[in-house]
């Protein structure tokens, strides 16, 4: 079923009745030689169709375009003329799209859910974001084949010409829609509305498996200076860019990943509807300055929108159109996005309904990926628990660190870091502390489902790489082991935790073996400002079975929050950046587990306590660790009775 509103002139006395006159009051009031035309989008959809958070399995209310497609709905209905586009990454991002490139598949004439919903909805438009490479380009073709609308893309290649124009593109750089357009007056008029799309050319880099040697990007901005005048000589009379591309002042270099605002710059360009960094614009998260008019929603001066992501936002362009000597031209503009939900205290409110025709489309599908998520994907041959995470190496976080080995050395190779070694930090997020007693990660061994990676990493975090010296190694696991009390040697059951530091600040490290002294006072406090210069909890810090050279520079596999400042980590405050994934850490241990089968993340014991003789500390953990106790790696661990809150205790003889 389709729903053709978009394309349906809604007559200017519907507008006129004034149901929607305080949204856009200028709407109603098209003068003769006007008429006013609406760009809805979406953009980073990431198969978020239904409001459903498969990786917890439960429904949620901050997704899914069964919500964005009732705004959809509804500012057509105000609307004389709309048009409806997608920015892309649309087929990635949740289990339903790894249900279907990896289960499912698309077998001729199968339609993937995201397309169902959006040709239920009747979408005008679409481009390609990166993701919608990550499954490689075969699978993406066959998915964008069932769209009932036009894909675009102006700068991903079979390969590229002598220069832009010449370029032997994978889809149409660009789209004419020629649409009915109701003036002020109610008379119909013909206009040729161009759309053209652009993807990061990082994708070479990102996808580099499925893309090296077969396939090439150009820069965004070169592209758009060779086809924003052919489409002007084709009779585009207004042309939308769908920028799949942030929004930063950064100065503009040749292949930049975030180049939206200098590609409002480019002549011809009215309009933006850009994503990529799953931010709204306009809104408070951007500055006015440079180019950047949040109050007026422009990007030099051109109206554009970046509607969060996962469905969360509809965009909303609004162009008040005038024809002077036949042609139509922008005179003037309002850009807003519509939530689909609201925040309130500490709750999030639903602001619309699911729109049913979208669910029921997809409905199948839905069932299909609960089925997945809850059966196996892989298997484990360690138990993966957090009971004792804080204490010895464990692996709740060996997996988290493997995998995120596994995928940095794939995106170092090619590039100038090559060859450098990879370190992995990752912290335990699941590991009691305020969550209580039972606020632990604890899956057996045997078959890895799916809403078993929620329990591993729960935060959709983004991959990071950064650069640092082997000097800076040690002091990042200074600030990470601030999380211990400082120990008197002779002291029996002492308190080894700063219950006050959270463990998503006690980074452990693969790819070097240390041990930790306890009775060295703490050289960061919790919030990682230097309290004892001079103290050294790290020992024996080894790389290769030799002490640590300080110059060394490695490469450490971390996350956006760790690599972007959280936590105030040394050598971990933005600088250090030499890659920044556009995958989830969670995406990433999903694909390791796909991918090797059987995953066997045992602790390795990387890290221990220096022995201190005759002295012991007491710590807590969930009452269900009791099992695993015996078997952690590197540490005697023995019960001490209980503890408050329902908390089991446990000595450690240093
Ligand atoms: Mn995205
Ligand atoms: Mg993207």
């Amino acid at each position: 079923m389709t729903l053709n509103i978009s394309r349906r002139s809604f007559l200017a006395s519907t507008a006129a009745a004034g149901a929607f006159v305080t949204l856009h009051p200028y709407s109603a009031f098209a003068a003769p030689n006007q008429a006013h035309l609406r760009i809805l989008s979406t953009t980073d959809l990431h198969v978020h169709v239904h409001p459903y958070d498969y990786y917890a399995d439960k429904p949620i209310d901050t997704v899914g375009l069964s919500r964005t497609a009732t705004i959809i709905n509804e500012v057509r209905a105000e609307s004389t003329n709309s048009i409806l586009v997608d920015n892309g990454d649309f087929l990635q991002g949740n289990p339903m799209g790894d249900y279907i490139a990896y289960e499912r598949g698309m077998k001729e004439g199968d339609l993937h859910p995201v397309i169902q919903a959006m040709n239920v909805l009747g979408y005008d438009c679409g481009t390609l974001g990166n993701h919608e490479f990550n499954y490689g380009v075969e699978f993406m073709d066959k998915v964008i084949t069932g769209a009932n609308f036009p894909m675009v893309s102006a700068n991903f290649a079979n390969k590229l010409g002598a220069d832009g124009r010449s370029d032997d593109l994978f889809l149409k750089p660009y789209t004419i829609l020629e649409r009915e357009l109701v003036d002020g007056a109610g008379e119909t008029h013909t206009i040729k509305v161009g759309l053209i799309g652009f993807v990061p050319p990082q994708i070479m880099n990102w996808d580099q498996r499925h893309l090296q040697g077969k396939f090439d990007t150009r820069d965004i901005l070169q592209a758009a200076r060779a086809w924003v005048p052919e489409m002007k000589e084709a009779g585009a009379e207004i042309i939308v860019a769908l920028s799949h591309s942030g929004i930063s002042t950064e100065p503009s270099v040749e292949g930049q990943e975030n180049a939206s605002l200098h590609l409002a710059g480019v002549d011809g360009v009215d309009a933006l509807v850009t994503g990529h960094s799953h931010l709204v614009f306009p809104s408070a998260a951007y500055e006015t300055g440079n180019g950047i008019d949040v109050e007026a929603g422009t990007l030099m001066g051109k109206p554009a929108t970046m509607a969060g992501f996962w469905g969360s936002h509809m965009g909303l362009i609004d162009l008040m159109l005038e024809r002077d000597g036949g042609e139509w031209h922008v005179v003037t503009s309002e850009s807003s996005t519509r939530g689909i939900y609201e925040r309130v205290e500490r709750t999030n409110v639903p602001l619309v309904e699911d729109f049913q025709p979208v669910l029921e489309a997809t409905q199948k599908e839905h069932e299909e990926t609960l089925a997945y998520i809850r059966r196996p994907v892989g298997m484990t041959d360690a138990p993966l628990h957090s009971y004792f995470a804080l204490v010895a190496d464990d692996p709740s976080v060996q997996i988290v660190s493997q995998a995120q080995l596994w995928y940095i050395e794939q995106m170092m190779k090619g590039s100038e870091w090559e060859g450098l070694p990879i370190l992995s930090a990752a912290a335990p997020f699941k590991a009691g502390g305020r969550g209580g007693p039972e606020y632990y990660t604890d899956v057996k061994v045997g078959p890895v489902a799916i809403k078993n990676v929620s329990d591993l990493y729960l935060y959709p975090n983004t991959v990071r790489a950064v650069m640092i010296d082997g000097a800076t190694v040690k002091e990042w696991l200074e600030r990470s082991v601030s999380i211990f009390n400082q120990i008197e040697a002779g002291k029996a059951d002492q308190v080894l935790l700063n219950p006050d530091m959270p463990s998503y600040n006690f980074d452990i490290m693969d790819g070097v073996t240390y041990q930790i002294d306890l009775t060295e006072p703490s050289k960061f406090d919790r919030s990682g400002v230097v309290i004892n210069e001079g103290a050294n909890r790290i020992v024996n810090l080894q790389f290769n079975g030799a002490p640590i050279d300080p110059a060394q520079k490695f490469v450490v596999a971390t996350n956006n929050y760790r690599a972007g400042g959280g936590g105030s980590f040394p050598g971990a405050d933005g600088s250090t950046i030499i890659f920044e994934g556009p995958d989830t850490n969670r995406d990433v241990i999903v694909r390791y587990i796909v991918e090797q089968g059987t995953v066997n993340p045992k602790a390795d014991a990387n890290w221990t306590f220096a022995p201190v003789p005759n002295t012991s500390v007491i710590f807590e953990t969930g009452p269900a660790g009791a099992g695993y106790a015996g078997s952690v790696e590197g540490v005697s661990i023995e019960p001490a009775g209980d503890g408050e809150g329902g908390f089991a205790l446990y000595r450690i003889r240093l």
